[in-house]
């Protein structure tokens, strides 16, 4: 469900030019699953190198102002770099870091703060020394970060993530909430999963979304929730979680069309212990994998900003079900 009336004008429509997106093949995420031996593996991907050459977004609003980029979206394309992004959502702080983002809006949520986590970063590609560090998720040691997958064509999933992410942010401040953003930009490195854990932490927030793709096997197609696995830290956020997963995985079925993933859970949902952005978190938090990008049709989907856009939305409806136990 949508509440709140209508959507902002489009957000993932728009004018910025990021040249020469380069990636490599890859896959979204972490490593081995921890209760199910169906899940698929995923694993840090070294970044190549020549590193991308992008450049930033001509013009942003500020980051009270409501987003006013109506223009059409230009056709997808999944084989031709440069693709053009839309202006971002918000204004990035400094060094494209975490920022707080308070309501455009009235509504539903007004007093709720949510995080709202793009996974990987633009910028990851060129700084395998940070992103490959090893940090200690909670159970045990993963990457920083990694440059998550791509598809076929090279479109990828850190840009997929961050367009998806800045609808989510524009729809929940539209209808009350503050929106706490672990990135503000596409073209910086990181943070590590640890701090992706931390900002929301520290926020208190009310929900914690980690919005990714998947690199999947190219048979496989769908979407799937990542939900926690209790570990100490996480403990108190195991049932809230869960509630927030069935919420999303309702809301995404719903609001996309995108089936649940046939090679990812079950029913749409999987239990992972290996997430330093799940196993750290104090608040409720689930990752979802909105699509796989190495499937074909679900590739189509993803670069268009029209689906893009339909993601955002089913997302939000997922956290205003949660948030107000809808
Ligand atoms: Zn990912």
């Amino acid at each position: 469900m949508t509440s709140g009336g209508g959507r902002p004008p489009s957000l993932l429509a728009a004018a910025a030019v990021v040249a020469g997106l380069v990636v490599a093949a890859g896959a979204c995420g972490a490593t081995a699953p921890a209760r199910d031996a169906t899940a698929p593996t995923e694993k840090a991907t070294t970044p190549p190198s020549p590193a991308p050459s992008t450049s930033p977004a001509a013009s942003l609003p500020p980051p009270t102002s409501a987003p006013t980029v109506p223009a059409p979206p230009a056709a997808p394309t999944t084989t031709t770099p440069p693709y053009a992004p839309p202006s971002p959502a918000v204004a990035p702080a400094p060094d494209g870091g975490p920022g707080t983002f308070g309501p455009t809006a009235g509504g539903a949520l007004q007093g709720k703060v949510v995080a709202v986590d793009p996974g990987h970063n633009g910028g990851n590609f060129a700084a395998p020394s940070v992103i490959n560090a090893p940090i200690f998720n909670g159970r045990s040691s993963e990457a920083c970060d990694t440059t998550g997958t791509e598809t076929d064509g090279g479109y990828t999933e850190a840009t997929f993530n961050w367009l998806v992410a800045q609808g989510v942010a524009a729809d929940l401040r539209a209808q009350g909430a503050t929106v706490v953003l672990t990135r503000t930009s596409n073209t910086g490195v990181g943070p590590c999963v640890t701090q992706r854990a931390a900002i929301a932490n520290t926020a208190h927030a009310d929900a914690a979304v980690s919005i990714h793709a998947d690199g999947g096997p190219a048979g496989g197609r769908g979407f799937a929730i990542l939900e926690p696995v209790a570990d100490g830290p996480n403990d108190a956020i195991i049932g809230a979680s869960r509630t927030l997963g069935d919420d999303l995985r309702n809301s995404f079925l719903a609001g996309t069309g995108e089936p649940v993933s046939s090679y990812d859970g079950v029913d749409g949902i999987q239990a992972r212990g290996d997430l330093g952005g799940t196993n750290l978190s104090t608040v409720p938090k689930v990752f979802i994998e909105c699509a796989n990008m190495r499937n074909a049709a679900d590739a189509a989907l993803v670069v268009s900003p029209a689906w893009q856009q339909q993601a955002a939305a089913a997302i939000t409806a997922g956290l205003v079900a949660f948030l107000t136990g809808g």
